[in-house]
Parts: C-alpha cells; sequence; structure tokens
C-alpha cells in the first residue's frame, strides 16, 4: 500500500471527496483537500486527518472550472508535500432540466467542472507522475458515465467524457508505472444529490418525498452507496499492486448499469 504518497483529492470538502481523502489518510497518504465550503468547518476536516491519521494534510482553494486554478493546485501540493502520486479527479456538481430549458451557463459550468478540471489537473500532474515512474489517477466518473438518464445532458455528456479520458490517459502512461481508472458510483447520499431533489420532481412531475424511491428504482440493491465504499475502492486502486488495473470503468452502483 502506497504509505508515505502525497494526494491531490479535488472536491474533497464534502461527500466522496472527503471520504476517499480520509481513506487514502487512513492508508498513511498524505492528502491535499480543495473544494468549497465554510473556512472554519474545512480546517476542522483538515486537522481531524492531521491529528487522526499522522498524515500531513493541506488545503488548497482553487475554483477548479479556471484552467489555471487547475494547475496551481498540482503546483502548490508539489511544493508542499514534495509530489503529487495521486491525483483524484472528483470535484463535480449536478443540473437537473428538461435540454429545452437547460441554462447554458449551467452546461458551461458542468463541463468545466466535471470535465475540463479533470483534464486541466492530469495535465499538470502527469509530467512530476512520469519523471518519478509511478503514479495514480483516479477519476470519480459515474454510473452516468455509462447510462444516461433524462434531464442530465452536461452531467452524463460531461460523465462519458471522462470515460473517454480516462481511456486515453491510460494509454499514454501505461510504460510510466501510471494507471488511470474511473469509478463510477451509482447514487450516493451526499449534497449534490440532496441539492438534485427538488428540480428532480419538478423535471419528473412527481413530489420530493417521491424523489428518493424514484432514484433508488434504478439501483437493484434499493440501498444508497456510501461514501465510505467508493472511498475503499479508491484506496483499493491507489494501491502499489494494482499496476495492471488502468484505462478501466470500474461500477459501484448496486447493480444499476448490470440492467
Ligand atoms: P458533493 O456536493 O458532496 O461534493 C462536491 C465537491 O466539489 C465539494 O467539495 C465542493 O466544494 C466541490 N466543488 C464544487 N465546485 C467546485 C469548484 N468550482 N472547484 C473546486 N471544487 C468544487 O458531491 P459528491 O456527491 O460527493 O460528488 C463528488 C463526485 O462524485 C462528483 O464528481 C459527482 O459527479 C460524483 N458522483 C456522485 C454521485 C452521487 O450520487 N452523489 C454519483 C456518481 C458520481
Amino acid at each position: 500500500m502506497p504509505k508515505g504518497k502525497n494526494a491531490v483529492i479535488t472536491g474533497s470538502t464534502s461527500g466522496i471527496g472527503l471520504a476517499i481523502a480520509r481513506g487514502l489518510a487512513a492508508d498513511g497518504t498524505n492528502v491535499t483537500l480543495n473544494g468549497f465550503g465554510d473556512a472554519a468547518a474545512i480546517e476542522k476536516e483538515r486537522a481531524a486527518i492531521e491529528s487522526e491519521f499522522g498524515v500531513k494534510a493541506i488545503y488548497v482553494a482553487a475554483d477548479l472550472t479556471k484552467a489555471a486554478d487547475n494547475a496551481a493546485l498540482i503546483k502548490t501540493a508539489e511544493e508542499q508535500l514534495g509530489s503529487v502520486d495521486i491525483l483524484v479527479n472528483n470535484a463535480g456538481v449536478q443540473f437537473v432540466s428538461p435540454i429545452e430549458d437547460f441554462p447554458d451557463e449551467k452546461w458551461d459550468l458542468i463541463i468545466a467542472l466535471n470535465l475540463s478540471a479533470a483534464f486541466h489537473a492530469t495535465k499538470a500532474a502527469v509530467p512530476g507522475m512520469k519523471a518519478r515512474k509511478w503514479g495514480r489517477i483516479i477519476n470519480t466518473a459515474s454510473a452516468h458515465a455509462l447510462v444516461a438518464s433524462p434531464f442530465k445532458s452536461a452531467y452524463v455528456a460531461a460523465k462519458h467524457g471522462i470515460a473517454g479520458l480516462t481511456k486515453t490517459v491510460a494509454l499514454e502512461t501505461a510504460t510510466f508505472g501510471i494507471t488511470c481508472n474511473a469509478i463510477c458510483p451509482g447514487y450516493v447520499w451526499t449534497p449534490l444529490v440532496e441539492k438534485q431533489i427538488p428540480d428532480t420532481a419538478k423535471a419528473r412531475g412527481i413530489s420530493e418525498d417521491e424523489v428518493k424511491d424514484f432514484l433508488l428504482a434504478e439501483q437493484p440493491t434499493k440501498q444508497f452507496v456510501t461514501v465510505e465504499q467508493v472511498a475503499a475502492l479508491a484506496v483499493f486502486l491507489a494501491g502499489e499492486t494494482q499496476s495492471s488495473i488502468t484505462g478501466a470503468l470500474h461500477q459501484i452502483d448496486g447493480g444499476w448499469v448490470a440492467q
């Protein structure tokens, strides 16, 4: 396992990203947190990771919709931790609307954050990984990288794009000790899912109370995936012995896309 390695986890002030950061830290990896939120709450999480797991944890407040902020995030982590060995491209947002009403600015935001940010951060991190002949790039994609749902045009397009980016980067880096994989979760109960309840109810003409059951109808287990389960998969993929697992899209969706 990658003890003493250094990781950047984008969008790790909440939800899946925070769980992955904690999972990697528990495994002995120094972590760079990133994302928005209340400054005091973020500092509390950062300090808790250091004290609970005995690793170094830093926070970089980059807005990853901006290309330059992605490069700056990687540079800061390299300067403060010494390297970026593990990059988890996880930051993402959702917006739910029929395509004819889908606001242009929401399309641009989702493509910028859920797709282009992974390109910019990967581009910045790969030279160091190639030089050290070791790297793990893990992209939080989605079941929506493999199948679509209505009213999520930007999200589904971005996540399908992430699947293609994952495979391409895997091929380019395969002889450098670097792997690039995507994790494809089904529904995980996080603020991202909670925030889409009212718009999903509106777009589908159902009550907000019915949305939870509606989402779980997709998942044969009838249960939300947990952030800890997704984190465990990310920690596994970051492992030393997983060097032959690359270019793959790993479903963790309670059977959703098996249907
Ligand atoms: P979340 O809302 O809990 O976390 C999103 C994170 O991204 C937060 O830390 C937030 O501050 C950060 N973020 C938002 N805008 C940013 C920006 N401009 N720059 C930097 N960081 C920014 O959501 P989550 O459910 O944990 O989602 C994490 C990832 O998992 C996303 O890529 C999402 O698409 C994916 N995913 C989620 C689910 C699910 O059901 N929750 C399912 C499949 C995939």
